[in-house]
């Protein structure tokens, strides 16, 4: 019995560890449909070489990347695992088929609706619903094969909880493997940000400053030089271009400055849902020339220290940014909610604008990153950089052409 569990054992090891070597770096575009694949042929050979039990009975732990197919990917991908099962399972044919048949559309059409609530949990209480499932699934089929053997005997209980212990310990070494591996990845993908804005943020302070003074005197001098009486027409557009684009430049290094500004000045005991309000009034007038509307609710203010420079132009960036979004769709509304939850703010930022791909969502917050003529691509990182730094996160949902959604949570 133990050289066929640690079998098992080993079928379910595998997508993890595949999935650890060769696709943890990937672009996430693909690897989920590698991973639907990869527990495809775990689950194959799950039931190819099922557990025997000294006893007599056999048994599998085809329902483990079943079930956690469904919970982490829904309905679509579970659907191609549902499919390769009952087609295995028919061509093997054989007692119980019409149970297995009728036990995994049950999963099948239960387990995936919770997934998207799933999903969204933290990796603790993943871990612990994944058991739960597993545990009431399993449990539930062993009990009605209890109805199926009239010989409720001493060795079907031993099955039944030989069965549910297996399921329920692999189970949680799979999920805390899974969970880990995703913390990994979250942790990595957080180090390169910081990084990068140490980087940013470094440069920023040394080169600005020294920018910002040579241009202030060029653009003064050019002003002045523009009210000369003696100059031709087309003199002046080349004044007013050189003009134009020192501009532009005054406005890329102020964009820089702000990373470098130090925080401690700043710190200042407010309230969130004012400095909302505050900001959202100085947008009001740039929302109204792109014919867009801004609805604004919270349901409690909240006190707390924070650096209000910071927080203020974070939120400037963001409302321009959904604005932006929408000024390109011919108008829209931007939907601002904050809301307080346990120990957090919640901030919610809502447009009904562009949207991004999937792709371009993972590339917000890099430097540079622009879709706009006239972006800058430092709003973002910016935006990211303040709400680290307050130990806060930032969850992007967007969908082309419908609009995206910032989840700000600032713990207090
Ligand atoms: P900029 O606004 O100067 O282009 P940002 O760093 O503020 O730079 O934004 C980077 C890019 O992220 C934008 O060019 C845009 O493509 C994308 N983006 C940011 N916010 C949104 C949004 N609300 N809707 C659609 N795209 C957005
Ligand atoms: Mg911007």
């Amino acid at each position: 019995m133990f050289e066929t569990l640690l079998l098992n054992f080993l079928f379910l090891l595998f997508p993890v560890v595949i999935f650890l070597i060769f696709f943890e770096n990937r672009p996430n575009s693909y690897s989920h449909k590698v991973l639907v694949l990869l527990s495809a042929v775990a689950m194959s050979l799950c039931i190819a070489k099922p557990i025997k039990l000294e006893i007599g009975f056999i048994f599998d732990l085809r329902y483990i990347p079943f079930i956690i197919v469904a919970l982490y990917g829904g309905y679509r991908n579970v659907l191609p695992l549902y499919l390769i099962l009952n087609i295995y399972r028919f061509y093997v044919g054989g007692d119980g088929t019409i149970q297995s048949f009728l036990f995994s559309t049950t999963v099948m059409i239960l387990v995936p609706y919770f997934s998207q609530k799933f999903v969204k949990l933290n990796s603790k209480h993943r871990i612990i619903w994944a058991t739960a499932t597993s545990f009431l699934t399993i449990g539930y089929y062993l009990f009605t094969l209890s109805f199926v053997h009239e010989a409720l005997n001493r060795q079907f209980w031993i099955l039944t909880i030989n069965a549910l212990t297996t399921y329920v310990g692999v189970t949680i070494i799979i999920m805390i493997l899974i969970e880990k591996i995703i913390a990994n990845i979250k942790n990595r993908d957080r180090m390169v940000q910081s990084e990068r804005l140490n980087v940013v943020s470094e440069l920023a302070a040394s080169v600005s400053h020294e920018i910002r003074n040579p241009l202030t005197v060029t653009s003064g001098f050019l002003q002045l030089l523009n009210k000369s009486q003696t100059l031709t027409l087309d003199e002046k557009e080349y004044v007013e271009l050189s003009l134009q684009e020192l501009k532009r430049a005054e406005k890329i290094v102020s964009d820089y400055l702000s990373f470098a500004k130090p925080q401690s000045e700043n710190m200042v005991y407010s309230n969130m849902s004012a400095e909302l309000e505050y900001t959202k009034n100085i947008i009001m007038p740039y929302a109204s020339i792109h014919k867009v509307e801004v609805e604004f609710s919270f349901n409690n203010s909240l006190n707390k220290h924070y650096d209000r420079n910071q927080i203020q132009q974070c939120f400037i960036n963001l409302y321009k940014n959904g604005i932006e979004a929408m000024k390109e769709k011919g108008g829209g509304t931007l939907f601002i909610d904050i809301s307080e939850r346990g120990q957090n703010i919640i901030i919610n930022i809502q447009d009904t604008g562009i949207g991004m791909t999937k792709e371009e969502i993972s590339r917000l917050g890099k430097p540079y990153y622009s879709t706009k003529e006239e972006g800058t691509g430092l709003g973002m990182l910016m935006i990211y950089s303040t709400i680290y730094k307050v130990k806060g996160t930032i969850e992007v949902e967007s969908e082309k052409d419908k609009g995206t959604t910032f989840l700000i949570t600032i713990p207090t």
